[in-house]
This record gives C-alpha cells, structure tokens and sequence, in this order.
C-alpha cells in the first residue's frame, strides 16, 4: 500500500512539474510577445512621426540603440524594398531581407515569429496614407524566461519532494500508531482460538482502542470464567459421580471376597447399594434439570397461576418428609397471589428450598413459608430453625456442588445442585432470589417473582 502511494505520489509531482513548466512557458512568452509589439508599436510610430526614413537621420540609430540597451531587445528598421537600414545589433546593416513575415508587414500586416529561442515581432511602419514604408523588426531572447521557469520548476520540485518525504515519514509513523494496537489484538485474537483464555492487551492509551482493548480484556476475563467454571464443573461432576460408583465397588468386592456370607449381611450391602444408586440417580437427575434450565432458548412455559395453591400443593407433597422428623410445616399468607410463571421451574425451586429448610432442620423444628405480593412482585420466604448457614457461605452457595459442611450434607443425602436450580429458576423469572440466617437459629430465603410476565 506504501509502494503504491509513494509512486502515485512522485508521479503526481512529474506529471504537475511538466505542466508547470508549459504553462508558465505559454504565460511569460505570451507576455513577452505583448510587451515587443508594444515597443515596436512605438518604434513604427516614432519612425514615422520623425520622418527618419526620409530624412535617413542619425538620431535614428541613436533613439533604437538606447531603446535596445534599455530593454534587452534587438532592434531592426527595413525601408519598404525590405533592405536594412539600421541593425542595433550591426549585423544585418544593407541587407536585404525577404521572409514570409517581412512580406506580411510590407502589406500592413503585423506578425509574430518564433526562431529557436528568439521570438521575433514584425510591424508595419505606415504612414498618414496608409502605405506602408518600412518594416521594425523587434527580437527578444526567451533564454531567460526558459531559465527563470527551470528555477521556479526546480523550487517547486524541491518543495514537493520534502513535502511528499514528511507526508511519508508522517504516514509511517501515524500507521505504526494505529495499526500497533490492531496487530495486538490480533495476536491476542489468535492465542485465544489457540486456547489460551487468559490473554489480554496492554493498551496504555486513552482513545477508541483502549476502549476496544477493555472490552477485549472483559471479554476474554469472561470467557476464562466460564472455561474455569466449565472445567470446575465437570470435576465436580465427575468426583459426585464418583463417590457413589466407589462405595457400591467397595460393597460388591467385600460380598464377593467373602465366602459363605450370611443373608443378611447380603441384604444390607445391597441395600446400600441400592441407597447409593439412589444417590447417583438423584444427582444425574438434577443435573439434568440444570441442563435444561440452561438452555436458554428454551422458551418458559408460562401460564397465569394462583402461587397460594402451587405452595399448598407442594407442602402437601413434603409433609411426610417434614413429619418423619417431627417437623411443622406452616404457610402463612392473607391473600391470594396470581402470577405469570412456569409452574413446573418454580415448583422446583419453592420445593428445593423448603426441602432443605427440613432437611438442615433440628427435629421438631419449623418450617415457615410466607407468602404476599406488591404492586409489581410476588414474595415468598422460607424460614427454618435449622443449622443455619455462615455468613462467608452466602455469596458460594448458590454455585454447583457448593456444600457449607461437605461430608455432613452429603449424609444427608443432598447433591449440592438443590439450590443452583432454585437460583436458576427464579433468574429466569427475572426475580431475584437471597438469604439470611444465623448459625443454630436458622435460615431465610427471600424470594421474589414478577407477577406479569418478562422478556426472558
Ligand atoms: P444439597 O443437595 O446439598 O442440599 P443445595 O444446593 O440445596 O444442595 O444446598 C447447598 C448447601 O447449602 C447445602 O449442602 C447446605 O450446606 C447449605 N444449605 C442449603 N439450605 C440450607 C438451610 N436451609 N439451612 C442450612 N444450610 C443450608
């Protein structure tokens, strides 16, 4: 691209030089051809005022030797035969001359002749009556002119070439400027599809690329999130799956080293077997859920429903769960709330969060679910008087497989998705969804959803 500009740029400067030097050529030539008929004009006429060519005076020659020394001319007088009668250059004096032009003067006619570098002007010298008696001959050397123009040429020139090599220094460098960053982010462009997420640009600048560079930077912190928590994740997945896998392993191989096991030995390992199982199919179902759940083109099954029934139904469903532990299920609400929801995704979460209020209860503890609305939301709490939570815990809970006490939940038969759905689900509604607890006293859950319909 340089190449390119830098030729069209110098042939630009030739082709305009060319055209400088012609037009100042015509210019001044043309100038110089007004000014010699000018002083032959005035020569004719001073001839023919004074009668020289008759009286054949001497003041003749002395007149057109001061008028050719001042104003750089050559002067020539014919007598109407065409014979020189004076030459201030003395060269010509007696001669005859006959030319083309000569001819066109001695019929009154003035005219302009070009020999090499001489411009020569014939004018008539006529007198009172209109013939014509003579002929002046006025020539000027253009040498000068041509000089004059080659030097303006050369300044020209000159001028156009250091402007064209500052143009190009500047254009250089301004290109550096610019494309530098470009070329960063391309190399930071290309390591990341090389798979190396945690690439940034340093753009120290404080204009549209260091803006574009921040944007890049947030993009690519972005992406390194998700690849962490993706790769989290499938460890995750793989240590849950794994657990159970291990413990129904364990069981089978003691059975099978064992010989003459009793029944009911037999019976107890394949009932824990069977838990484990459980446990797996617990976990795989979840995970499942979130799949779904985070699809996010997945549309929501919305339909208008009376959320006061939906918590009914669902405590209805939990509360043999609750009374295996002596534990009280309560609702408490004085209205009835209607709201835009999908009744399957909130179920889930409504149901995930007060199983765990039973599940990390004391027994003969409380389960209290609140539910009310304002102008534009529906709130629902969940309070327990379990374990309780620690502060530090809140903001990791709502992540995959987060655990507060990781061997005691597991026991308690958690997968550790339970609350990642409940979180997903509202998100999904556009609600929000936050907690409170205090260790040994117990938990609350804040819930809220939009009682019309959002744009997912
Ligand atoms: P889990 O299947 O283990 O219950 P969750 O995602 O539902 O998974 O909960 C994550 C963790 O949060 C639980 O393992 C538990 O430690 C803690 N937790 C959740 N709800 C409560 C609660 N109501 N009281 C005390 N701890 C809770």
């Amino acid at each position: 691209m340089t190449l390119v500009y830098i030729f069209i740029y110098f042939s630009s400067i030739l082709v305009f030089s060319n055209i400088l030097y012609t037009s100042l050529e015509i210019y001044f030539s043309e100038e110089k051809e007004v000014e010699l008929k000018r002083y032959s004009n005035y020569i004719s006429r001073d001839i023919e005022a004074n009668g020289y060519l008759h009286n054949g005076s001497g003041e003749l020659k002395d007149d057109l030797d001061n008028i050719s020394d001042i104003y750089n001319i050559r002067v020539m007088v014919l007598d109407y035969q065409g014979s020189v009668i004076y030459d201030t250059q003395r060269v010509e004096n007696n001669k005859l001359l006959v030319n083309e032009e000569i001819v066109k003067a001695l019929s009154d006619k003035e005219s302009i002749k070009y020999v090499q570098d001489v411009v020569n002007v014939f004018t008539p010298i006529s007198n009172k009556t209109g013939a014509v008696d003579g002929v002046v001959i006025v020539s000027s050397s253009l040498k000068d002119i041509y000089a004059m123009i080659t030097v303006i040429q050369d300044i020209i020139f000159n001028l156009l070439i250091i402007i064209g090599i500052i143009v190009a220094i500047l254009y250089i460098y301004f290109t550096g400027v610019f494309v530098k960053p470009l070329h960063e982010l391309l190399k930071a462009i290309k390591n990341i599809s090389k798979g190396h997420l945690d690439e940034k640009v340093d753009i120290k600048k404080n204009d549209e690329f260091a803006e574009l560079g921040k944007a890049f930077n947030q993009m690519t912190d972005r992406l390194y999130d998700i690849d962490q928590s993706r790769s989290e994740f499938v460890s995750n997945v793989s240590h849950e799956l794994k657990t159970p896998l291990s413990s129904i392993k364990v069981l089978t191989e003691s059975l099978l080293l064992q010989d003459n096991v009793p029944e009911e030995l037999y019976k107890e390992f394949l009932n824990d077997i069977n838990n484990e199982i459980d446990r797996q199919t617990a976990i795989i179902n979840d995970l499942l859920t979130l799949v779904r759940l985070d699809e996010k083109e997945k549309v929501l099954n919305i339909t208008k429903l009376n959320l006061n029934e939906l918590v009914e139904k669902i405590l209805k469903r939990l509360q043999p769960l609750a009374e295996n532990r002596n534990i009280d299920l309560i609702f408490e609400t004085n209205r009835q709330v209607e709201a835009d929801i999908d009744e399957m995704k909130i179920t889930l979460a409504i149901s995930n969060l007060i199983e765990n209020g039973i599940k990390y209860n004391r027994d003969r503890g409380k389960v209290i679910v609140t539910l009310d609305a304002g102008h534009d939301e529906a709130f629902i709490t969940v309070t327990d008087t379990g374990i309780g939570i620690p502060e530090d815990h809140f903001d990791k809970l709502f992540q995959r497989f987060y655990r507060v006490d990781k061997t005691r939940d597991r026991a308690t038969g958690g997968t550790g998705l339970g609350l990642s759905i409940a979180h997903r689900s509202i998100l999904l509604h556009k609600g929000s969804i936050s907690l409170d607890s205090e260790e040994g006293i117990g938990t609350r859950f804040y819930v809220t959803i939009p009682l019309r319909r959002q744009k997912v």
